[in-house]
């Protein structure tokens, strides 16, 4: 069996990637509304034909989305997770919801419209409040604090734990232009961003959340999940995006960030070499890069961060099973 020398190198291609806070927030699942029954009997004739509920536009969304939302409406909103609230509005066009001041991402399940917002590891647990744009309505829900495992690592490179002044300095500008990437504009879009499909074949190492401890220091958490794969293996795009920022980063290498839109904007670090510019369009499993180990990493492996609302949140909440 080569299972076992593969779980080593696994333990052995830790990430190292943390940085990035963020915004925070959560909520339970709120409780949906409940059906608008009627009892009245109506006459034959009075009984109009109900317009079919179409959901979503893509075949392909229509699919899978339904069983996906269920899942990720059975998440407890937690920090670093994300909280499903069902709204009041029966609009043909999604309604715009705000969580400090950020749109969130909305989906449609039959008629009911759900806000799916992210919460950051950095969020408080508490009420937390969303708000509809349009009619000033606002939904409080509730976050649940969620405590993360620790996790030690030995780095050799003593500036990727404590930087020196030149690095603080490249450091700052580039947390700037990552928080930049993240924050990418609103776009619409056609078809649901999520579900997110595997980018890179390979097992789970380090998973999103840990409590990261940098040769004994206490650093950010992690803030991503860590697909363990060999250097040049073929990174793909997790669905359709337009390639938002590129760039080699201090402490996670070579990195590329993909919009895809309505606020779900996904970061690939420490990668041997990227293959897609800035601006250009990816589609679903289209490569984008390949595996390395550039950057804070101690080993070839993808570090991968999904963001919604500008908050990082456990890739595997989104992932397609
Ligand atoms: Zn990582």
């Amino acid at each position: 069996m080569k299972l076992i020398p593969l779980i080593r190198k696994v333990l052995l291609t830790i990430c190292v990637l943390s940085h990035l806070g963020c915004s925070a927030n959560s909520s339970t699942a709120a409780a949906p509304n409940k059906p608008q029954v009627r009892a009245t009997t109506l006459a034959a004739a009075e009984i109009r034909p109900v317009a079919p509920v179409t959901n979503v536009t893509s075949p392909e969304i229509a699919a899978t989305m339904p069983e996906f939302l269920s899942a990720l409406r059975n998440q407890p909103a937690v920090i670093g997770g994300i909280a499903s609230v069902a709204l009041n509005s029966r609009s043909a066009t999604p309604p715009t919801m705000l969580y400090e001041q950020r749109r969130v991402l909305v989906l449609r399940d039959g008629q009911q419209w759900w806000a799916f917002v992210g919460i950051a590891l950095s969020a408080k647990a508490g009420a937390h409040r969303l708000v509809d744009q349009d009619t000033g309505e606002t939904y409080n829900f509730t976050v649940q604090a969620k405590t993360y495992p620790a996790q030690h690592i030995t780095v050799k490179n003593q500036r990727h734990v404590n930087p020196n002044a030149e690095d603080l300095q490249r450091i700052q500008q580039e947390t700037q232009q990552i928080q930049a990437a993240l924050a990418t504009p609103w776009r619409a879009t056609d078809i649901s961003p999520l579900p997110l499909a595997k980018p890179v074949a390979g097992g789970f190492s380090s998973p999103f959340g840990l409590q990261r401890f940098f040769n004994g220091q206490p650093r950010k958490p992690h803030s991503g999940l860590d697909i363990s794969a060999p250097q040049g293996a073929e990174i793909h795009a997790p669905t359709d995006g337009i390639v938002v920022n590129t760039g080699d980063y201090f402490f996670n290498g070579n990195t590329v960030f993909l919009d895809h839109g309505q606020s779900v904007v996904t970061m690939f670090c420490h990668l041997d070499q990227i293959l897609v510019k800035e601006g250009q369009r990816v589609s679903k499993g289209q490569v984008i890069g390949l595996v390395g180990k550039t950057g804070r990493a101690t080993g070839p492996h993808l570090h991968w961060s999904v963001s919604l609302n500008k908050s990082l949140v456990d890739p595997k909440l989104v992932l397609q099973q």
